[in-house]
């Protein structure tokens, strides 16, 4: 016999645990519990054991701050040396920025952290919510994957690759420059080649607590006043993701946005290249208008998602890292969120 593997959940709310109020759907407390206690079937042999903690308040993720993530990730270092794997329920909306977010702050993981939610709540009875809950439970609790993930829709992610795509479908999300980590269909397939290395020896987990807030994200537009972005670029702005066109281009023949952004990078902000597309990686040096970006003082951000360049961004200033040294970093692969090398041709 095969001892009960054990799961921690934590609830911090999103649609997954809603119902409808007088001023449309929010949280509800007990509504996880309650659900999830009187489900039979997630108490058979074959499925682990649980411990459900509902945060309080309960939120919309759309309400979720840096000290929200700093509250889930010191119960995941509390909680996850006495567990075989860690659920968090969580609101769709900012899922994505919660799990790059925790992908840095978390350093020498050695099990899962499965981030799930749903675009459907508990309550109604054609839901995403039962599988998405039961399946993240049996993949942290079998599958003993060293990452922040996400669940969704059958497809297991590396946190720190998703966004959220689609609002309406339940592929709400997708990992547009990583593959899967693991499909669930009939059965449970783990992709463990694109599974990253658990850490070596045996230092614990250990949460980094300090996220930087003076961090921003830009998305160019054709035309864009030099004055917007000025003001955008002034102080206490430390850091910022550029969204550029396609592989990293912007409108470089324009004194006043070239300027703006050499001035901003000679004062110490660093400014990261990350393109609109959902899916590719910058490459700063195959247009006259990339070469101009880069020119400016721009860093390329390769093929991160802009919540991951965020969230990286806001960690190293953190960490209380010289503009310099985030320079340099923002280009290192820390956890797997950035590949230089396309990773059709780097896994080949
Ligand atoms: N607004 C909700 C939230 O992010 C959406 C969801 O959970 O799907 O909390």
């Amino acid at each position: 016999m095969h001892p009960t593997k054990k799961v921690y959940i934590a609830h911090t709310g999103g649609t997954i645990g809603m119902q409808p109020g007088n001023h449309g759907w929010a949280p509800k407390r007990g509504a996880i519990r309650t659900a999830l206690d009187n489900a039979q079937f997630l108490h058979r042999p074959g499925l682990p054991d649980y411990d459900l903690e509902e945060f309080e308040p309960l939120l919309d993720s759309a309400e979720m701050v840096p000290d929200d993530w700093l509250r889930i990730g010191r119960r995941i270092e509390a909680k996850l040396p006495d567990y075989d794997g860690i659920v968090i329920l969580h609101g769709t909306d900012t899922m994505a920025y919660t799990a790059s977010a925790l992908a840095f702050m978390l350093e020498n993981l050695r099990r899962p952290v499965v981030l799930t939610g749903s675009q459907v709540p508990l309550c109604l009875p054609r839901n995403d919510a039962w599988l998405n809950v039961m399946t993240s439970m049996m993949i942290a609790a079998n599958e003993p994957i060293p990452e922040v993930c996400v669940f969704f829709d059958d497809k297991l992610y590396r946190g720190c690759r998703t966004r959220k795509v689609d609002c309406d479908s339940f592929a709400a999300f997708s990992s547009p420059n990583y593959p899967p980590l693991a499909e669930a269909g009939v059965s449970i397939e783990v992709d463990w080649k694109h599974v990253r290395i658990a850490p070596a020896g045996e230092r614990a987990i250990r949460l980094h607590e300090r996220m930087d807030s003076n961090v921003g994200v830009l998305w160019l537009f054709p035309g864009i006043r030099e004055e917007f972005l000025r003001n955008f670029l002034r102080p206490p702005l430390k850091g910022a993701v550029i969204q550029s066109y396609g592989l990293g281009n912007g409108p470089t023949s324009s004194r006043g946005f070239t300027d703006a952004l050499r001035e901003a990078t000679e004062r110490g902000v660093v400014l990261v290249n990350c393109t609109q597309c959902l899916a590719g990686r910058v490459s700063d040096d195959d247009y006259e208008t990339g070469r101009g970006m880069a020119a400016a003082g721009m860093i390329n951000g390769f093929d991160m998602t802009p919540e991951a360049a965020l969230t990286k961004l806001s960690y190293l200033f953190g960490l209380g890292l010289s503009s310099e040294r985030v320079r340099a970093e923002m280009q290192r692969d820390l956890r797997g969120e950035l590949s230089s090398v396309p990773v059709k041709y780097a896994n080949q």
